[in-house]
């Protein structure tokens, strides 16, 4: 598509686009009454309006029902966590047996290294992406600790190129080569949350697997963002949150991958709770744990019926959107976010901010991430004031994540002229 800058151009783009209606499905958060221009979908996704009704029901069966609404609530809560599989499968990529909706990110990341971290005095090491998500750097570090290894031998970082700002695919594979029988798990991001590089997860798989190492992803800004293929990649693990592209709401429900190789496999060592016992044997409350042959075999409580109304509430609405759907709007309007921003670097000069995101969109989601030489948190709180929310990284950066279930070419446009002002 050829873009241009202006605002007709960024409206025509809206009223042909397919997801106009489904930003009315959402509430727009105000800065002093007046409505935001949100690009802090990446972070914590806006409230769909219908969460509250979901969230009603149950409090409604509670009030009516008490103990008895884990089988006569409208949604019987004893499997309630099995009426958002399906369409969490199919959104990344997965088969409905290796998907569980449950816990937090960083507690579902724990356990699955349970599962897939069992290093032996040969094969010990973790690869991680130099600068990844700090609670997942403190999962990896803690890991080795606990298995008695120094974080110094067992965690190997990925850094970039001198002078590069991205991992090379070519450079990840060498490492991972490079390290080979002692290796035992590759655990990367599926996007980096801080400079936005998607990675390529199948070839990523494909070179752990070659060193017999697992290879195992934080999907946290890639789910609901990227169109993936888990299953068809071979990955062995993922974890990701709700409330960033998936919209369930701060501290919402967290998502688990596990290929099914692994998850049906019962004997498979994990922490184990009554809830990922077998159903039908769960409630003879007997002392032998039977693991359920699916990724549920890894719950260890009942279901948080709450974050899970809220989570089904935004589900309903992706699902009906479709990932296809999301992705190819999503790269048409980062694409004119770049546009937008490259013609504005070539109008006020070079040298004010980089985009440091992928220039390829196979290689990034929807986020950008703006380096600033100097003075972008004076350009952040000046956005703020102009009610536009972005996000501001120490020490330099700036992302902006167009997020294409609510943010519109209109957006993207006010984004532009509102940076242009600052530097008139
Ligand atoms: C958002 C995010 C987290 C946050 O973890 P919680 O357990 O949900 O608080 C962790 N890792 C990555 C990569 C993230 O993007």
């Amino acid at each position: 598509m050829k873009y241009q800058s202006n605002i007709d151009f960024a409206k025509k783009l809206d009223s042909t686009d397919p997801l106009k209606s489904y930003r009315d499905l959402f509430y727009i958060p105000k800065i002093n009454a007046r409505e935001c221009r949100y690009f802090c979908g990446n972070s914590l996704g806006l409230q769909p309006k219908s969460v509250s009704d979901y969230i009603k029901q149950d409090l409604e069966d509670w009030k009516n029902y008490g103990v008895e609404g884990h089988f006569k609530a409208q949604t019987p809560w004893f499997s309630y966590h099995e009426f958002v599989t399906e369409k969490t499968a199919k959104l990344v990529g997965a088969l409905p047996h290796e998907v569980v909706v449950m816990n937090t990110l960083s507690v579902n990341l724990h356990l699955m290294m349970t599962t897939f971290y069992r290093p032996t005095k040969k094969r010990f090491k973790i690869i991680i992406e130099g600068g990844a998500f700090p609670s997942d750097i403190y999962a990896v570090q803690s890991q080795a600790k606990l298995h008695g290894f120094k974080i110094k031998e067992a965690i190997v970082e990925l850094w970039p190129r001198k002078g590069e700002e991205i991992l090379r695919t070519e450079d990840i594979e060498k490492e991972i080569k490079k390290h080979g029988k002692e290796l035992a798990l590759v655990m990367l991001g599926g996007v980096n949350y801080y400079t936005g590089q998607a990675f390529d997860m199948q070839s990523i798989t494909k070179a752990a697997h070659k060193v017999g190492a697992y290879a195992g992803f934080d999907l946290a800004h890639a789910t609901g963002n990227l169109h993936m293929h888990l299953n068809d990649w071979s990955v062995d693990f993922a974890v990701w949150c709700g409330y960033k592209y998936l919209n369930s709401g701060p501290g919402g429900v967290s998502g688990v991958y596990i290929n099914e190789k692994h998850a049906t496999n019962t004997k498979l060592p994990r922490m184990a709770g009554w809830w990922g016992n077998d159903p039908t044997t769960r409630f003879k409350m007997e002392s032998k744990f039977v693991a359920k042959p699916t990724a549920e075999g890894w719950q260890l409580s009942n279901a948080q019926i709450l974050p899970l109304a809220a989570y089904r509430a935004s589900l309903e609405i992706i699902d009906k959107a479709g990932i296809t759907h999301m992705r190819k709007k999503s790269i048409l309007l980062t694409g004119y976010l770049e546009f937008l921003l490259n013609q504005l670097i070539l109008e006020k000069g070079l040298d004010l901010f980089k985009i440091i995101t992928p220039k390829i969109p196979d290689d990034r989601g929807c986020q950008l991430s703006l380096q600033f030489k100097k003075d972008g948190k004076k350009l952040f709180d000046f956005l703020t004031k102009k009610n536009i929310l972005a996000d501001w990284r120490e020490p330099d950066v700036i992302r902006v994540a167009p997020v294409p279930l609510y943010n519109s070419f209109e957006d993207v446009f006010v984004l532009y002229e509102t940076i242009k002002s600052y530097y008139k």
